[in-house]
């Protein structure tokens, strides 16, 4: 069996022992695996810093390996990955403005494929865009005046903040449609919400289909 003699421990053991280092002679390193592993460590303690920063460089560097690896260990852990979905699931249910807001920039950016910056706009007098309802943080839903599915897009200037019930109600009509309705006498635009929003469709009024 072929040996090597490693500096650091002081004993000769088997060549398989070794890492190969083609600058040296020998053809392998000076110490063996198990020394240059507590080398490392030792390294890696006395320089967290240093050893953050490579590590980082190397994984932005790398990013196809690491998604390998993570797709790997997630194989591995079925349980992992279905504890990651359930914190997933329940953040979106405590989060629900989130994830409208998320899907509307995602409608829009496959509508027009270009991806648009999202600016928040701020509420500052609390009143929904449409009935003057006062709305909170909690309550507000975005609307598109020009809806996305009639080519509106999800920019600031096609943005308001609305009541829950203006913004289900309105949904995907034309905002002239939609005014029309809210200016109509057979409806009363203060409560809009108590009272549907009617259609004449020749045999009198009927409730509008959404
Ligand atoms: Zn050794
Ligand atoms: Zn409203």
């Amino acid at each position: 069996m072929q040996t090597h003699y490693c500096l650091q421990c002081e004993t000769s053991k088997p060549v398989e022992d070794f890492y190969k280092d083609k600058n040296k002679s020998t053809g392998l390193y000076s110490h063996c695996k198990k020394c240059h592993g507590a080398m490392t460590s030792r390294w890696k303690k006395q320089n967290k810093t240093r050893n953050n920063d490579i590590n980082t460089q190397w994984r932005k560097n790398n990013k196809s390996k690491v998604a390998a690896s993570k797709r790997n260990y997630e194989q591995r852990h079925p349980d992992y990955v279905a504890r990651k979905y359930k914190r997933i699931r329940d953040w979106k249910r405590r989060n629900p403005m989130r994830v409208q807001r998320w899907n509307n920039r995602r409608r829009s950016r496959k509508a027009f494929g270009v991806p648009q910056r999202w600016v928040k706009s701020d509420c500052p007098d609390n009143l929904c865009y449409w009935c003057g309802n006062e709305i909170s943080e909690q309550t507000r839903h975005v609307d598109h005046i020009m809806p996305i599915s009639l080519g509106g897009q999800a920019v600031d200037s096609n943005e308001v903040w609305t009541c829950k019930p203006c913004n289900l109600k309105k949904h995907k009509r034309h905002p002239l449609t939609w005014l029309a309705m809210q200016f109509d006498n057979q409806y009363d635009s203060h409560s809009p919400h108590v009272n549907p929003p009617q259609q004449h469709n020749g045999n009198g009024w009927q409730p509008w289909k959404l």
